[in-house]
């Protein structure tokens, strides 16, 4: 497989349904990368896109002989994208990237400078603000930092989403792991290796419309809590513990009462602790599936991509795996 020191850098695009923001996207992205003076490779990860995006790319590639395509046989989701394109970079460095161009390619020279002059690993794209991001976004995006922070430590700077730099070192310590849907902006922190930080300005997607709707959000979120801890578990016996504690309170205050001569009145109380406590089990039980569900899946060990096609590859696709 591929390994750094062939060129100085690659940048990895993971890209799904793009095809209204390419055009934009090489005409901000090529002087940049041009004017580094250096070797590079961009490597655009086609998400089996439905639309025209590997098409586009094909033909871009005519005139830019730096462009690679790496495309994903089905549409396997940002993180699993993310990853086909860092296993297959070849740079000393790799900075990821979205194709919508919210995170600024001009900002690639200075984190490259960054890593280079202080021997950094991680060199992270912080959002300078979030002005451009609707209300809702901007909310839910500030509770998961406030809780990814808790769980990975302090070491997570708030904002740092997918753009960023990362060297040859970090991206090879990304591959050893065996994650079956790693959460690169955990991970990367988790590693602890040495870390700076460029602030940018999150502009509005420059074209098309968002891939990331509220129920891949949550997938998210959900994969970050669940890959990182066993929290939830731990909360659900705590849950617990705290219902047989109100349930003796309870007991001992009714048969109290009882001992002097009060009944207490029962139906709605009995049926409302029945429908509490069905609903706490089921929510519990829930969550424990979600915990097995992901063994079941590393276990079933899968590969969360497919290569249906690599530009720089010889090889028939026959012979591609993941
Ligand atoms: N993306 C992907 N596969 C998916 C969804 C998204 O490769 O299934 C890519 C998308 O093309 C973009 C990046 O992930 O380059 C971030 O997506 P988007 O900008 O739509 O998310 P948002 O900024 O709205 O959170
Ligand atoms: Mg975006």
């Amino acid at each position: 497989m591929t390994a750094g020191g062939e060129l100085a850098l690659s940048v990895v695009i993971p890209m799904f349904n793009e095809e209204a923001v390419l055009p934009l996207l090489v005409q901000r992205l090529r002087p940049v990368l041009d004017g580094l003076g250096e070797t590079y490779e961009v490597v655009a990860v086609d998400d089996g896109s439905a639309d025209d995006t590997a098409a586009i790319l094909h033909l871009l590639r005519r005139n830019w002989p730096e462009l690679r395509l790496v495309r994903l046989r089905r549409n396997s989701g940002h993180q699993a994208a993310l990853t086909a394109g860092l296993h297959r970079s070849r740079g000393d460095y790799v900075v990821s990237l979205d194709a919508d161009l919210q995170d600024p390619p001009e900002v690639i020279p200075e984190m490259l400078e960054l890593a280079r002059s202080r021997q950094l690993d991680i060199v992270y794209g912080v959002r300078g603000d979030r002005e451009s991001d609707t209300v809702f976004k901007r909310n839910t995006a500030g509770l998961y930092y406030t809780v990814m922070r808790k769980i990975v430590g302090k070491k997570m700077p708030d904002g740092a989403g997918d753009f960023r730099l990362l060297s040859r070192a970090m991206v090879e310590a990304l591959r050893s792991l065996p994650e079956h849907t790693p959460v690169y902006r955990l991970l990367v922190p988790w590693l602890g290796f040495p870390s700076g930080e460029v602030s940018y300005v999150r502009e509005k997607r420059a074209a098309g419309s968002t891939k990331y709707p509220l129920t891949k959000m949550i997938r998210l979120a959900a994969d970050s809590v669940i890959n990182f801890t066993a929290a939830p578990l731990r909360a659900a016996l705590w849950l617990g513990a705290f219902g047989v504690g109100a349930t003796v309170v309870l007991t001992a205050t009714t048969l109290i009462a009882w001992a002097n001569g009060t009944v207490v009145p029962g139906w709605t109380s009995l049926f409302l602790a029945v429908l509490l406590f069905g609903a706490v089990q089921l929510i519990c039980l829930g969550l424990l599936g979600e915990y097995v569900g992901r063994i079941f899946q590393a276990l079933q060990a899968r590969p969360a991509y497919f290569i249906s096609e690599d530009t720089v590859e010889a090889r028939p696709p026959s012979q591609r795996g993941a």
